[in-house]
């Protein structure tokens, strides 16, 4: 698709006299940033403005500027700009990067057709191997902290833990991160969910897709009717509920009623829309992903349904660019992106940039090392062999962080 500046404005944007942030304040549809480097592909248009051919858009900058503009219908521009204006009026201008905890990488289903655990290769899925050690969980927990990022959810796949070291997790991550966090462990029984309470802020089910057709083809060994009476059950004892919802599998925007009532029912507080990740070896492996207007409208509708309702949006290392968009759409915070390895990269001073782009503050950093200060481990009151583990893990992390 092509991308089209008013030659007013490229004018300006060479010349310096207008800068790339306060071009976008200037319109919602000023949203797709592309950091050019040169822009001799540029062709001038029988409009007047400047052409920009879809290739080019990874391959050309403009004073070293990114550019933002991006050729959308005017219905899903004025719906994102007024979800903006929902969203400013019931939060501050902030957002955050929120992490996903993962304790294993063995699934008792394991046939989720967009699920990246679905499509890893035995050997790496065997459960004596895919199951995390609590050192590392906590190490990352802890640096979680240090960062500044949201504790997303703890997580992992159904049946690699039981009940006794789930909670036994929940309790150490408690102390850890220093507050009590969402949980997503595939349906939970209520006795379950009342004996994780004291330490979770709430429960999320993976719905992924509110269409029951689709539902069938992306979670064929995953039925939906456990996690709603989860989610019944949650909300009888006063637990907060929280959905995932996948963009892309199959779903149409006619399905969007569905998930407004579907949150009604079921007083949802937190959805995390996130678009689909095609991974090699599953059902979804040759979908397109859904384009970033297509995610927008998805969290734009939901944002204006529901004003205070809390939205996470899930992007990728290839879709950093829409985050402006997505957050301009009413989302409230941003996953999914392998962080460790990522940490300090162009990709996350991109994203930080993303964020300012969409005017918002970022809380936390991916890009500056924390301070550490290995005393606090000592405090938390592990046992020796623990403590021990658990900076040695932290060491190995910031080792990580540090050679990007
Ligand atoms: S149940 Fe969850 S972890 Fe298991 S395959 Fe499905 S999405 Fe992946």
């Amino acid at each position: 698709m092509p991308l089209w500046l008013s030659s007013n404005l490229l004018s300006k944007l060479e010349q310096g006299s207008c800068d790339m942030r306060s071009l976008c304040s200037l319109s919602p549809t000023l949203v797709m940033p592309l950091w050019l480097s040169s822009y001799s592909d540029c062709f001038v248009s029988n409009r007047s403005g400047v052409q920009l051919p879809s290739e080019a858009f990874n391959s050309i900058t403009i004073k070293n500027q990114p550019l933002f503009f991006y050729k959308m219908d005017k219905e899903t521009e004025q719906l994102i700009e007024k979800a903006g204006k929902v969203y400013s009026e019931n939060f501050s201008m902030t957002t955050c990067f929120e992490r996903a905890i993962f304790f294993s990488w063995w699934c008792g289903i394991n046939d989720c057709g967009f699920c990246f655990m679905s499509a890893l290769p035995k050997e790496k899925t065997a459960k004596e191997t895919a199951i995390r050690h609590e050192s590392s969980i906590l190490a990352e927990t802890w640096l979680c902290r240090k960062l500044g990022w949201e504790f997303g959810f703890f997580t992992g796949g159904i049946n690699a833990f039981n009940a006794d070291k789930i909670e036994s997790m929940l309790e150490k991550i408690n102390k850890v991160y220093g507050e009590k966090v969402w949980i997503s462990l595939g349906p939970i029984p209520k006795k379950l969910l009342e004996r994780y309470k004291p330490y979770v802020k709430g429960v999320v089910g993976s719905v992924e897709t509110i269409n029951e057709d689709v539902h069938k083809k992306a979670c064929p060994s995953k039925p939906i009717n456990p996690y709603l009476k989860m989610f019944e059950t949650a909300n009888e004892i006063g637990m907060k509920t929280a959905m995932t919802l996948i963009i892309g599998l199959g779903e149409t925007k006619d399905d969007f009623d569905k998930l407004v009532n579907f949150i009604k029912k079921y007083h949802i507080s937190k959805i995390h829309i996130y678009g689909l990740i095609p991974h090699k070896g599953t059902v979804y492996s040759d979908a397109d992903i859904p384009s970033a207007e297509y995610q927008a409208w998805w969290i734009a509708k939901t944002r204006i349904e529901f004003p205070r309702i809390d939205i996470q949006c899930g992007i990728w290392s290839d879709r950093i660019e829409r985050t402006s968009l997505l957050l301009k759409a009413g989302a409230n915070s941003i996953s999914k992106l392998p962080v460790f390895r990522k940490f300090g990269t162009k990709i996350s001073y991109d994203l930080e940039e993303q964020t300012k782009l969409a005017g918002r503050e970022f809380l936390g950093s991916l890009t500056k090392m924390p301070e550490i200060d290995f005393d606090e481990i000592d405090r938390f009151g592990f046992d020796e062999e623990l403590t021990v583990k658990i900076k040695d893990k932290i060491k190995k992390y910031l080792n990580v962080m540090k050679k990007n």
